[in-house]
């Protein structure tokens, strides 16, 4: 159940209808919009609250939310989400560029790699340090030591930085050194995972789990806002089909779909959706089209030889600054802000490997 109240009720009135909702022995979340304030009623309402809200001073309407997550749903927060971190946003008319290697290797890869992210217009740069392998003789990841380099490499060259946690142990660590925390597609229904996420402020993005309808997406972002991280981006990764041409199936349309249903901001992941290099430029560009409020790339200095993860799906660093011109061209026409720095895509014709 939500409750809308009238435009501009002084926070007294707003403060006194909450009050009201947590005698009755359920949950209040209050999320203030420009005129109106919605309270999310979370917890086994008792038929009566509804009709006793209808006739209180200040409550416009009270609506039943027959879907299984509230605080996810538009019904209760309708206009986007924006996130801002350090000054840049992500939701609404902002188009956000996340850009990296698959994981963090050595302090110099990173740092290159970071000069070339920032250099190209990118804002946040990725890099597991903890990296969810299908096999256990597999690069397993560097540890808190790339979470420190990561930083690094993010502050000297005045980038964001998005780490994958995989466990609830390693929430704290990765929440001090970075600004994002990604949760896995293998992760998306770890309820102690999504539980512990919600107990820190740090924005989460949210990766849809491999065989997750949208409807378990949106309940395991429930999870992280009712545990109080109001935070939340969600990302598209594709998701396990018959298809074994591409390493997942695209879902393109949920990006559209997702953001009706919710208020959160949607972000695409071509590398991991297409899992073929040849395919990223194309599918990045179809997730603006289809209203993506950011994209997380993989990029790497020499993804054929020595990357230790990922290297097929990973663009060179000139595909990945000539993709974000693009973007730059692109973004205005689908409703988007994105701007890259006025240095030419050629200019990545060299890198330190
Ligand atoms: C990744 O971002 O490197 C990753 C492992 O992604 P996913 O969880 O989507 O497979
Ligand atoms: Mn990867």
């Amino acid at each position: 159940m939500i409750v809308i109240t009238s435009p501009h009720v002084p926070e007294e009135r707003i403060a006194e209808i909450v009050r009201y909702i947590e005698q009755r022995g359920v949950q209040a979340h209050v999320s203030r919009g420009t005129d109106r304030t919605v309270i999310g009623i979370i917890g086994k309402a008792d038929p009566s609250l509804a009709e006793h809200l209808r006739s209180m001073k200040g409550v416009e309407n009270v609506i039943k939310v027959s879907k299984s997550y509230k605080l996810a749903s538009r019904d209760f927060h309708p206009d986007d989400t924006i996130i801002e971190i350090k000054g840049v946003k992500i939701g609404g008319d902002n188009l956000v560029v996340m850009g990296g290697p698959c994981a963090v290797e050595t302090p110099e890869q990173i740092d290159e790699i970071a000069r070339l992210v920032k250099a190209a217009g990118g804002q946040v740069l990725r890099g597991g340090a903890y990296k969810p392998r299908t096999g256990p003789y597999s690069f397993q990841g560097i540890g808190a030591e790339g979470l420190k380099w990561m930083k690094e490499a993010g502050d000297k060259h005045g980038l964001l930085t998005i780490t994958e946690v995989m466990t609830p142990e390693t929430v704290d660590i990765c929440a001090e050194y970075a600004d994002i925390l990604q949760i896995g597609t293998r992760n998306m229904q770890n309820f102690d995972l999504l539980r512990k996420v919600g107990t820190v402020q740090t924005p989460v993005l949210l990766k849809r789990g491999m065989s997750a309808t949208y409807d378990e997406w949106l309940n395991a972002a429930e999870y992280i806002l009712a545990g109080g991280n109001p935070n939340v981006m969600l990302c598209e990764r594709g998701i396990r089909t018959f298809e074994t041409y591409t390493r997942n199936t695209f879902d393109l349309a949920a990006i559209p779909a997702v953001q009706s249903l919710s208020h959160l901001p949607v972000i695409a992941d071509p590398s991991h959706a297409t899992g073929r290099r040849e395919l990223v430029e194309t599918m990045t560009k179809a997730s603006v089209a289809a209203g993506a409020n950011g994209l997380i790339i993989e990029m790497h200095t020499d993804p054929d030889n020595s990357a230790t993860g990922d290297g097929v799906q990973s663009l060179f660093p000139d595909q990945f600054a000539k993709l974000l011109k693009e973007l730059e061209q692109l973004a205005p026409l689908c409703g988007k802000r994105f701007d890259t720095p006025k240095q030419p895509a050629e200019a990545f014709l060299t890198w330190k490997k």
